[in-house]
């Protein structure tokens, strides 16, 4: 072996290693071989070495091979420096060649020394010479004839006789794999896991432990957690008589490995060896700080450790691993919080259909992302952001989607493709937003001209249409199906809390309804943050009352109308304050315009005109005054509170009055009523004053007492940039990260869907600023609205209510500005706690 050279190693205790270096395979070997642990003796390459090998530059072998000793059996494994990134398949049994394999068959005999002599002949076969595997197609599996035959069969291809050297074996396994390693298509997988384009490879060189021969011998793998629960539980399988991992492709050939009452089990065929196991594995668990699966061999009763990998887990079991390590003491709670990405526990939050509710199935497809979720058939990602934009839940359904799907997809509350699998596009997007998905539903018959789904009974669906989707078990149903919150262990419940201990920056949720507020309450929402009081006036009854509002004629009519909406309001907020008990609700008074209350088409204006009594003409007339070349720019939020008072009068009173009903039964009420849209002090200022005077009104009616804080939502660039002179009449300032995008880009929210995923492709913007928070521009109005209102006010509440607050970039940045609290959905408040408690630790 070249001494020192720090490029082929000996794995001891001592030798200068990294995974950076020798991969994460050769790390851990070497921690192994530091506890004293059975390892067999191992050789590790460098990434550098390696990659000289795959240029061509072969170190000296014959020297590389000398720590093993004369005539050794050798393996050779992959050491990539993250082992999710793959690598070349193991080779095993190099140095097999006809002479030892007659000293096998003398000491183990003809089967151990003929398998495996014929498992390294098929290995160098296909990875060294590149023969198809369908060679050995016809080989008998078994004995001294297969290996015959197998031999026969490589000499027939190649034109050469199997290689003898066992140096010249071992340099061709090693530059196999180093070459493949560098392969185009080993790159782009690598790369689509997260692998830097110039990552290395390692390779570890390991004497073989048998498992074929005499006495008890064989190979498995163990580990001591359920990879689902993450839940103790002795795990694994063994195979007599095996290599590897065939125990685990054994299927019911492999044995259990504790006591069990299905079959024989290792721990009554070799109790030593298996109590041996469970010392070694959990003396890993502590050591090295991880819970482990450890691959093993028995040689004649004897246990080696070949090599030790993470338990592959879920997010569930991710969580219970981590908070039973802490709990245990192995590692610090801040680190079992930074081990969660946050993203991750969307698997653990997801609601699901109540398993005793009668179902209405249309067909099954493939279950490819958890939850459940009902809403209204949208035919295209366009539609389903107008129906979000409405605050309608949807589901998208599509024949299979693609990348300008996304933002649809983001919209909708669930995907339905006709194609794909659980690799396809829909599947892959939808797991990772935690988005109910089903794929694959082919029994269904779309009709992509006409917009309709036709189910395998002849029912048809439309657009508009309520459908539920069940992406637990792949089932589609119609209409609305009764759901039960998603249920949170233990674990994850501890590791929540432990996230709250350690935070620093509050995490409310965005909750319009009573099931949103539970929801957000449930998931350890610090209050609501954003209450979007329209959302409110879209059913039926209100919503005609709505419209006798809109059609007054003078300020009294106008008044009486909103005295009987006043009750509905004071119930909505009494119910809301009541389900947060006493933690701060965030009301925004009303805010979109008026002409979204009314029908746009001449048969929605005739029966508008025969419920309110009113010649059609007059009805028209009033949709064409209110109706606007641009809305989102025109009469809502603040405006119409400036020109129509009595709307936001009512909607205070009802704040107000639902505050001392509350507080009279519960908690004490300290409502937060915040003013949308706002770009001028004035505004704030002439609102301001009339809420304080209903407040003044109400307390003198009552002659009950109650607080409240008044606030302003920055959704303009001239809000942030004038928060100076806005602060002094705010109590907080929640900014508005969708209006605002919107207003900073001059991109329509609603619009921006046609170009935005082009815009993304060119490298125009990094990517779609209404999901992402455009950090340099909308940041910036946010760093400069924080800083010139705490200038005035140092007291001033800081906050962030768009969609961005839930993203772990977004926190981070708002952390930094000195923000108290961000707010988002109620599904993603898990998400930002620990996201933001990963920040503080
Ligand atoms: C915003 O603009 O960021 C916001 C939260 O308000 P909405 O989405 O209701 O316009
Ligand atoms: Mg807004």
């Amino acid at each position: 072996m070249q001494q020192n050279d720090p490029h082929i190693t000996l794995i001891t205790p001592t030798a200068p290693m990294t995974a950076s270096s020798h991969g994460g395979r050769a790390k851990c070997l070497q921690r192994l071989v530091r506890l004293d642990l059975p390892v067999p003796k191992t050789v590790a390459l460098s990434f550098d070495a390696v990659h000289r090998i795959a240029s061509g530059e072969m170190p000296n072998i014959r020297a590389l091979m000398e720590p093993f000793g004369a005539a050794p059996l050798l393996c050779v494994r992959p050491s990539s420096e993250d082992p999710d990134w793959g690598g070349p398949g193991a080779v095993l049994n190099i140095g097999m060649n006809d002479a030892v394999y007659v000293d096998l068959s003398d000491r183990l005999g003809q089967d151990a020394a003929s398998a495996m002599y014929l498992r390294f002949v098929q290995a160098y076969a296909v990875h060294v010479a590149r023969l198809d595997p369908d060679v050995f197609d016809d080989v008998g599996l078994d004995g001294p004839e297969g290996l015959s035959e197998a031999l026969r069969a490589y000499e027939d291809e190649t034109e050469e006789e199997f290689p003898q050297d066992p140096a010249v074996q071992l340099g061709e396994v090693l530059r196999s794999m180093a070459r493949a390693w560098e392969g185009t298509t080993a790159r782009l997988l690598r790369q689509a896991k997260g692998a830097p384009a110039d990552a290395g490879l390692g390779l570890v060189v390991q004497e073989m432990a048998l498992g074929l021969g005499l006495g008890e011998c064989g190979s498995g793998v163990i580990q001591l957690v359920n990879s689902k629960t993450g839940l103790p539980q002795i795990t694994g399988r063994y195979l007599s008589q095996s290599q590897g991992r065939d125990a685990l492709s054994a299927g019911a050939g492999a044995m259990f490995l504790e006591r069990d009452p299905r079959g024989p089990s290792l721990q009554e065929l070799e109790p030593e060896a298996f109590d041996d196991l469970i010392r070694h594995t959990q003396l890993m668990r502590t050591r090295l700080r991880e819970e482990m699966q450890a691959e093993f061999t028995i040689e004649n009763g004897h246990v080696h450790l070949l090599d030790g990998v993470r338990v592959a887990r879920n997010a569930r079991a991710a969580v219970r691993i981590a908070v039973s390590l802490a709990e245990d003491g192995i590692i610090p709670q801040e680190e079992a919080l930074t081990r969660i990405e946050p993203r991750a526990i969307n698997e653990l939050l997801h609601r699901q259909i109540d398993p005793e509710a009668k179902r209405d199935r249309i067909t099954r497809g493939i279950a490819a992302s958890p939850g459940a979720a009902s809403g209204r058939i949208v035919f295209s990602a366009a539609e389903a952001q107008a129906s979000a934009a409405r605050g309608e839940a949807c589901i998208l359904v599509r024949r299979e989607t693609s990348s300008e799907d996304v933002r649809g997809m983001h919209a909708a509350v669930a995907v339905l493709t006709e194609r794909g699998g659980m690799t396809s596009h829909a599947a892959v997007i939808g797991r990772g937003m935690g988005l109910p998905c089903v794929v694959g539903a082919s029994s269904l018959t779309f009709n992509t001209r006409r917009n309709t789904l036709m189910a395998p009974d002849g029912r048809e669906f439309r657009a508009g249409d309520i459908i539920t989707i069940d992406g637990t078990n792949g089932e589609v149903l119609a209409g609305e199906a009764p759901m039960l919150e998603a249920a949170q262990d233990d674990a994850f419940q501890t590791l929540m809390g432990w996230a709250d201990e350690h935070r620093d920056i509050g995490v409310r949720a965005n909750a319009d309804t009573p099931a949103d507020a539970t929801t957000a309450r449930n998931f350890g929402a610090q209050g609501i943050g954003l209450c979007r009081t329209e959302h409110m006036f879209f059913e039926a009854d209100r919503l005609t009352v709505m419209r006798e509002m809109i059609f007054a004629d003078d300020s009294e009519d106008r008044r009486a109308a909103l005295e009987r909406l006043l009750p509905m309001q004071r119930a909505d907020f009494a119910e809301l304050f009541r389900i947060m008990q006493g933690q701060p609700v965030c009301i925004r008074l009303f805010d979109p315009p008026l002409h979204e209350f009314l029908p746009s088409d001449r048969a929605g204006h005739r029966e508008l005109a025969e419920a309110l009594d009113l010649p059609l003409s007059d009805v028209t007339r009033r949709v064409e005054a209110l109706s606007e070349y641009n809305p989102m720019l025109g009469m809502r939020g603040v405006r119409l509170g400036i020109t129509v008072p009595e709307i936001y009068e009512m909607q205070a009173r009802a704040i107000f009055e639902a505050t001392i009903e509350a507080s009279r039964d519960g908690d004490p009420v300290v409502p937060e009523v915040m003013i949308p849209l706002v770009s001028a002090k004035r505004e704030v200022e002439l609102v301001k004053t009339r809420i304080d005077g209903i407040a003044a009104a109400v307390r003198n009616e009552t002659g009950v007492n109650f607080a409240y804080r008044l606030g302003v939502m920055v959704e303009t660039p001239r809000a942030a940039l004038r928060a100076g002179e806005i602060a002094p009449f705010s109590a907080f300032l929640s900014f508005g990260t969708n209006d605002l995008t919107q207003m900073t880009y001059g991109l329509s929210r609603d619009d921006a869907g046609r170009f935005m995923s082009a815009y993304v492709q060119q490298g125009v913007f990094p990517e779609d600023p209404f999901h992402m928070l455009d950090t340099d521009g909308v940041g910036e109005l946010l760093s400069i609205g924080a800083e010139r209102g705490r200038e005035v006010r140092p007291d001033l509440t800081l906050s962030i209510c768009g969609e961005h607050g839930g993203n772990p970039e977004s926190i981070a940045f708002c952390r930094a500005a000195g923000f108290n609290y961000v707010s988002c959905s109620p599904f993603r408040v898990p998400v930002a706690r620990l996201a933001a408690a990963q920040l503080a630790v």
